[in-house]
């Protein structure tokens, strides 16, 4: 599938030699909260003003955000401090009261995205309009064509400025996170549809201060174009997300310390060992491959031998003993017994599968 998203354009401003910055306050709290914190992020390198006005909350009573009549400040706000304006939509409603108020950029939230009857209800609101771009969060839990979804809904409908958010998910795993940073699934949103912009959201997929710096970089580190990093004037008493703020000094402080990647660089010794180490990868690779074809064929011959005798397919104490020993045997080529145990996780079950042909 290939979204036709515009050639020869940036989908949204920004600088070549930087990634695309969006910042701004989780939401827009009252119209001076929104033009302090844009007056003083026009201090710092920022493309984007974001700013939510409606939020979905989990549970009621929570600051579900001040409404429609935050649009207008929003706007206005970016226009005193001359930037783009976004904000969070959710419903057609939402999507009208943005276009009337000529709001540059709007995302879709994990919590929307997962209800393909409500990324449709947006499709449908944004048909013909073609002067708005549209940034789509990765959906609660890490199901690629969820994602994938939404982008060819409002493709279809004729929304051609499109950039994917990745803000991590609800998967638990530990870490510390808010929500856990899955970046295969960026990744391969990337591989299916090259054009798109990736953009990361470190405050959600951290959920407190602490991370954001390395997960900022590590985003960049993967090639991301851009990052949303939520801001305010004073976080502390934000009505929102308060622990995962920054105040806009520390994100002027945050963006100066990052070190943006990229793919090419002109320097013909850097390509020149870069590419032999890469044949070098290419050739482990292939032995690799070989060596995993040849072991399911040794596991096939042991499927015949134990349907023919009538012994099941599975045998937890085979099972045990092999983990035990390659993680063992990992450890000894400083091998994360984690990364280990999800390999032959994985190699397990397709034995498996194989047996059972
Ligand atoms: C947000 O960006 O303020 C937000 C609510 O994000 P998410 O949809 O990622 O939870
Ligand atoms: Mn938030």
């Amino acid at each position: 599938m290939k979204l036709s998203i515009k050639q020869d354009e940036r989908l949204l401003p920004g600088e070549q030699d930087r990634p695309l910055l969006i910042a701004g306050p989780c939401g827009v709290e009252s119209k001076e909260q929104i033009m302090e914190t844009a007056r003083a992020l026009a201090e710092y390198p920022v493309d984007i003003l974001r700013g939510g006005v409606w939020k979905p909350r989990t549970r009621p009573g929570a600051f579900a955000g001040v409404g429609g009549k935050g649009v207008a400040w929003l706007k206005r706000a970016g226009e005193e401090a001359g930037l783009p304006v976004a904000t969070e939509v959710a419903t057609p409603s939402h999507v009208e009261m943005c276009l009337s108020h000529e709001v540059d950029v709007l995302w879709i939230g994990a919590r929307t995205v997962a209800n393909p009857f409500s990324t449709q209800a947006i499709a449908d609101a944004l048909r013909g309009v073609d002067d708005v771009a549209v940034m789509v969060k990765n959906p609660v839990s890490p199901d690629i064509g969820l994602w994938l979804g939404a982008f060819e809904r409002l493709n279809k409908a004729g929304v051609k400025q499109l950039a994917a958010i990745h803000r991590g998910f609800s998967i638990g795993g530990g870490g510390g996170f808010r929500n856990q940073p899955v970046w295969r699934l960026p990744i391969e949103l990337k591989r299916r549809v090259p054009k798109i912009p990736l953009i990361c959201d470190p405050s959600h997929i951290c959920g407190s201060r602490k991370f954001i710096r390395r997960i900022s970089q590590e985003a960049l580190d993967l090639m991301f174009d851009g990052l949303m990093i939520e801001t305010h004037i004073s976080p502390d008493d934000a009505l929102s997300d308060s622990s995962q703020q920054l105040t806009p000094n520390a994100y002027g402080r945050l963006v100066a310390a990052l070190e943006p990647k990229r793919e090419v660089v002109d320097n013909a010794e850097f390509q020149n060992e870069l590419s032999v180490l890469r044949e070098k990868i290419d050739e482990l690779d292939d032995k690799l491959v070989t060596l995993l074809g040849e072991r399911m064929r040794v596991v096939e011959e042991i499927g015949e031998r134990k349907e023919r005798t009538k012994v099941a397919v599975f045998q937890p104490s085979r099972w045990e003993e092999i983990l035990k020993n390659r993680v063992e045997q990992g450890k000894s080529e400083n091998l994360d017994p984690n990364f280990i145990t999800k390999l032959y996780q994985l190699v397990h079950e397709e034995a498996v599968r194989h047996q059972e042909r």
